[in-house]
């Protein structure tokens, strides 16, 4: 029995040279260490054995075991090493799979927005979010105590300084750099004071205005309703209300046929039929004067629209805030 075990440790070591994978080795631990191998079937003779020979046999079958272990884990971790010098990459193997990003919702349709305006010939401008009270209101007919600023509910940085209500800052301030005639859009980022399920404390706008000889309320009208349709991708009715706007007029509110129900009458247009859309109008003489055109020259139209708003009838999405909580679950699928 004790030469027994001194070979199987002999053959072990001898074998244990010849491994180069790590199949091998499994088969080597099978045949000395497994619960059927050659140790555990002498280990099971130590029973017959006689008595006062089986502490120091048991012993050593114990130190051949220890022994035989070692030699396992050696080799395992020496294979392992090899194996991460002169493994070559499986080129076969299927790559990561990487989930693209995309544009958010609104940037996507602000850019169709820009492009249908660019593919009329408006160039486009961006402007400050922060901005000078000069320019948000006082050059826009708006002057100090004058009601409208109420409805702005402004963010006030300082005495003069604030964050732009709206992108109407940018008509003032192209006007002021460049004569007639005059095609810009400027979108940008807005900020008021309010958060419900229709309106968030920042959002998109795209401001346009258009200023040139013989520039009539006709033109704002054909203007709008060809980029309203192209916006919505049908042949939508567009239908203009007089409203007031300090800085055009006359000014007009523009309503499209509910694009939900298309006309009938549904929750979104609270059974009108009818979508308030965006504001227009002829740009106020009281304008022109500020940045030094002629108004017994020129004339010219301008016009503001929400692009989440459009966005949120585009695709069917009655929470605003939506746009806004960072959800890839409701980003991924636009
Ligand atoms: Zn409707």
């Amino acid at each position: 029995m004790e030469q027994e075990l001194e070979k199987l440790r002999s053959d072990a070591a001898a074998e244990l040279d010849q491994i180069s994978s790590s199949g091998q080795l499994e088969d080597f631990r099978i045949k000395y260490l497994g619960r059927n191998g050659q140790l555990s079937g002498l280990m099971k003779l130590l029973g017959s054995v006689a008595k006062e020979d089986r502490p120091r046999l048991g012993k050593l079958a114990n130190l051949v075991r220890g022994e035989l272990e070692k030699f396992f884990s050696e080799k395992s971790a020496a294979l392992l090493k090899q194996h991460d010098h002169s493994e070559k990459p499986d080129l076969s193997l299927p790559g990561r799979q990487r989930t693209n990003g995309r544009l958010h919702p609104v940037t996507q349709c602000m850019e169709e927005i820009c492009s249908i305006f660019a593919s009329m010939g408006f160039s486009i401008a961006e402007g400050p979010d922060i901005e000078l009270d000069h320019y948000n209101f006082a050059a826009l007919n708006i002057p100090e105590h004058h009601p409208a600023r109420d409805m702005h509910d402004t963010f006030y940085i300082g005495n003069s300084v604030l964050l732009r209500t709206h992108t109407s800052p940018m008509q003032a301030r192209i006007m002021e750099k460049q004569p007639p005639p005059i095609r810009v859009i400027a979108p940008g980022k807005v900020y008021r004071c309010d958060s419900d399920i229709t309106h968030t404390p920042m959002f998109q706008q795209v401001e346009g205005f258009l200023v040139d000889r013989n520039i009539s309320f006709a033109d704002l009208k054909g203007v709008l309703t060809v980029s309203l349709q192209k916006i919505f991708e049908k042949d939508l009715e567009v239908r203009f209300r007089p409203s007031f706007f300090p800085f055009t007029e006359p000014s007009a509110e523009v309503d499209i046929a509910c694009v939900i129900c298309g006309g009938d009458g549904c929750r979104v247009c609270k059974k009108t039929g009818w979508i308030e859309i965006l504001g227009s109008g002829m740009i106020d003489p009281e304008v022109f004067k500020m940045v030094g055109y002629d108004s017994e020259i020129y004339s010219g139209f301008a016009f503001g629209l929400g692009v989440e708003r459009i966005a949120m009838l585009k695709y069917g999405i009655d929470d605003i805030r939506l746009y806004y909580e960072n959800d890839l679950r409701f980003l991924s699928q636009f």
